[in-house]
């Protein structure tokens, strides 16, 4: 049935911002499993419905349920913690530390899943520790970023950067991975190492949402895609009805 199949629903979403409506009465079913693309022009809400998700905005009206509990008027962590993670149109990572430091961030938010409780709950440091840089280190792998592991993460070139920023968003082990625009600023090798690595965030049977202005990104890795225009919902569908459609191109892709 619908709920079974869909990991998200927000449901006639508006938010507000003084007398701008940045969304406007936006429905997003996500279904399990799926890339799901969110795309259109700058300022059309994309980042305010990424951020409605991730409860960093308390939406003006409507309600949000993942796994069928609602979860709008959570707070971040509280919605983080039941496997919404996510990365920022903006990296942000701590410069300072090294990569591996940025992954173990990630994972001392996790306490989900059993084997983090019970280490936990042993009250061993030491175990705790080899387990969650072991952890680590399959995550960097995972991201292709082994060789870098020891490196300060401002010291890494830019799209390695997004890469870590990914790596951390793993760590809290989602179900849900939010991307904000990860192909921005990266050059054409790197978005294809990008595209590679969510088609394999994919196939570990995490579910994505995709803001990305890269057509060609969206095309190859999105099952379905949305498409907003002055916080509203235009167009959805298969990315190559996206492309077809008369609206979108209007709006967006015309230009
Ligand atoms: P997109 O990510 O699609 O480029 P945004 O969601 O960032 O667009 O912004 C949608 C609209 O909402 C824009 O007009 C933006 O200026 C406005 N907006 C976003 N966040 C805020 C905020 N915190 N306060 C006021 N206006 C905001
Ligand atoms: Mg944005």
């Amino acid at each position: 049935n619908q709920t079974g199949r869909n990991i998200l629903n927000a449901d006639q979403i508006v938010m507000q911002f003084g007398g701008l409506k940045a969304l406007n009465r936006v429905d997003l079913l996500i279904e399990k499993g799926t890339v799901h693309g969110l795309i259109g022009p700058n300022g059309s809400g994309k980042s305010t419905m990424m951020n409605v998700l991730t409860g960093i905005y308390l939406p003006t009206d409507g309600k949000v349920t993942y796994g069928g509990a609602l979860i709008s008027g959570k707070t971040p962590s509280a919605i983080a913690l039941s496997g919404i993670a996510r990365t920022f149109q903006n990296v942000q990572l701590f410069g300072e530390m090294t990569a591996t430091e940025n992954i173990l961030v990630g994972l001392h938010h996790t306490f989900g899943s059993s084997l983090w409780d019970i280490l936990v709950a042993s009250r061993s440091d030491r175990l705790y520790e080899v387990a969650a840089r072991q952890r680590a280190a399959s995550i960097l792998r995972f991201v292709g970023l082994d060789d870098l592991a020891d490196e300060e993460a401002r010291n890494l070139p830019y799209g390695k950067q997004r890469l870590l920023e990914i790596g951390r968003a793993l760590a809290l082990n989602p179900g849900l991975l939010l991307l904000d625009e990860p192909a921005a600023g990266l050059t054409a090798p790197d978005i294809k190492e990008l595209t590679q690595i969510i088609k394999k965030i994919k196939e570990s049977g995490v579910t994505i949402i995709l803001i990305e202005h890269h057509m060609d990104v969206v095309m190859s890795v999105c099952d379905i895609v949305t498409v907003l225009d002055f916080g509203q919902k235009i167009a959805e569908g298969s990315p190559a009805e996206i492309q077809q459609d008369a609206r979108v191109i209007e709006a967006y892709l015309g230009g």
